[in-house]
């Protein structure tokens, strides 16, 4: 059984994850080193110069990180916005023009308008759930990057992936999609035509809550590309430390099955929350009424762990909600084991305030952890109590 040929459980544990040779440690080590001794000038064993430009630990994780995603090659930063910052800044030049999803993750707007805008390149914010809209806001020539984050933050728009990426291509244009909320687990953006995945790795793939990092992953016919960002990635430096590095190889081990238990508890709880007359309106992929239920089957194999709700008696309500459950903890940041809630207006959207990209403050937003779904619903049930 060869790796290239494995499935995508099976990868997840195995790629870039070998046994020592030394020693025989079915764990990689964790080379907490900044440096390697050279066998005579410039003689680098397995081409390790100096930390900021290769490092073993993320090497095994970027080799990870590409076979989770069918890409060619993967690239491990200290942070999602790190990884966002040293594509954009290689991909673009002032003058160029971006068209950006307009629920995207706040921090990836606010990098695009206050600074790549503060150096002079322009961008359109558009609903990439349609095409129309889409086709609309690129400027020939002019347009770079198409940003596509599906499902959308914290409005869980679906996006039509091989769609957006045939009118990139048609438009010459660079198909970039944030993989964060479904993670590569639940859909794989690279085989529906993406050129770019980005991952704020500090999400799902990690998976604890435990680290901050990010990722880039390229498909098949971005060598050149990935070769650049790996150069912007040793000249600016944003790399993720050895630690951080091995922290996100574990946790990436048990995604499969951590992604199956986030879907299936989210989805039981969409369904309560559907039900209560104080919630207006549910947003989650895999209920029936959602109206990108049926593209979202297409493109994901399951709908994963993110959920948003309006609550019926607007902000005042949603505050006290999003204040008055137990198990789901008040904070920022989704996508560990744990259950969060979340109030984007005030919270994880509060850069994105008087902007297209503005958050009701009727919305509350839920990342369900994989703890017992009883337990979860009986703590949303007590909240709901309360309104
Ligand atoms: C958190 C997040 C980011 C930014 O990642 P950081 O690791 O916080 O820098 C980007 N995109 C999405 C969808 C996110 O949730």
């Amino acid at each position: 059984m060869h790796l290239d040929d494995a499935r995508f459980d099976t990868r997840a544990i195995h790629a870039g994850q070998e046994f020592d040779p030394t020693t025989g440690a079915v764990i990689p080590p964790v080379y907490l080193t900044s440096t390697y001794v050279q066998d005579g000038i410039g003689g680098l064993r397995g081409g390790y110069e100096y930390s900021r430009g290769g490092n073993p630990t993320r090497t095994a994780l970027e080799t990870q990180l590409a076979a989770l995603e069918g890409g060619i090659r993967g690239l491990s930063f200290a942070s999602g916005l790190a990884a966002e910052d040293a594509l954009l800044r290689t991909v673009l030049a002032p003058g160029d023009h971006v068209v950006i999803g307009n629920d995207v993750y706040g921090g990836t707007h606010r990098l695009v308008r206050r600074i790549f805008g503060a150096w002079g390149v322009r961008h359109t914010t558009v609903d990439t759930s349609d095409l129309d809209a889409v086709r609309d806001a690129i400027e020939l020539g002019t347009t770079k990057v198409l940003w596509v984050e599906t499902p959308s933050n914290p409005l869980m728009k679906i996006s039509d992936v091989a769609a957006l990426a045939e009118l990139g291509d048609e438009a010459g244009l660079l198909v970039v999609v944030d993989n964060t909320f479904a993670s590569p687990a639940l859909q794989q953006p690279i085989g529906l035509g993406a050129d770019v995945v980005v991952h704020s790795t500090t999400k799902y793939l990690g998976g604890h809550s435990d680290v901050v990092g990010g990722g880039l992953v390229f498909a098949a016919g971005q060598e050149e590309l990935a070769e650049q960002v790996g150069f912007t990635q040793f000249a600016a430096g944003a790399v993720s430390s050895p630690f951080d590095a091995f922290l996100t190889s574990r946790g990436i081990k048990t995604l499969g099955i951590r992604m199956q238990r986030h879907s299936r508890n989210a989805l039981a709880i969409a369904r309560r929350l559907e039900e209560h007359p104080g919630i207006e309106h549910v947003y989650y992929p895999g209920l029936e009424s959602h109206p990108g239920h049926a593209l979202a089957a297409r493109q994901m194999s399951e709908y994963g762990g993110m959920l948003s709700i309006s609550v019926a008696g607007g902000g005042a309500a949603a505050r006290r909600f999003a204040e008055s459950t137990r198990l789901f903890q008040l904070a920022e940041s989704l996508g560990g084991v744990e259950s969060l809630v979340n109030y984007p207006s005030e919270m994880t959207h509060a850069s994105v305030r008087g902007t297209e990209a503005e958050v009701p403050e009727s919305i509350v937003r839920l990342s369900v952890g994989i703890e017992d779904v009883d337990d979860l619903l009986a703590d949303i049930d007590e909240a709901l109590a309360r309104l």
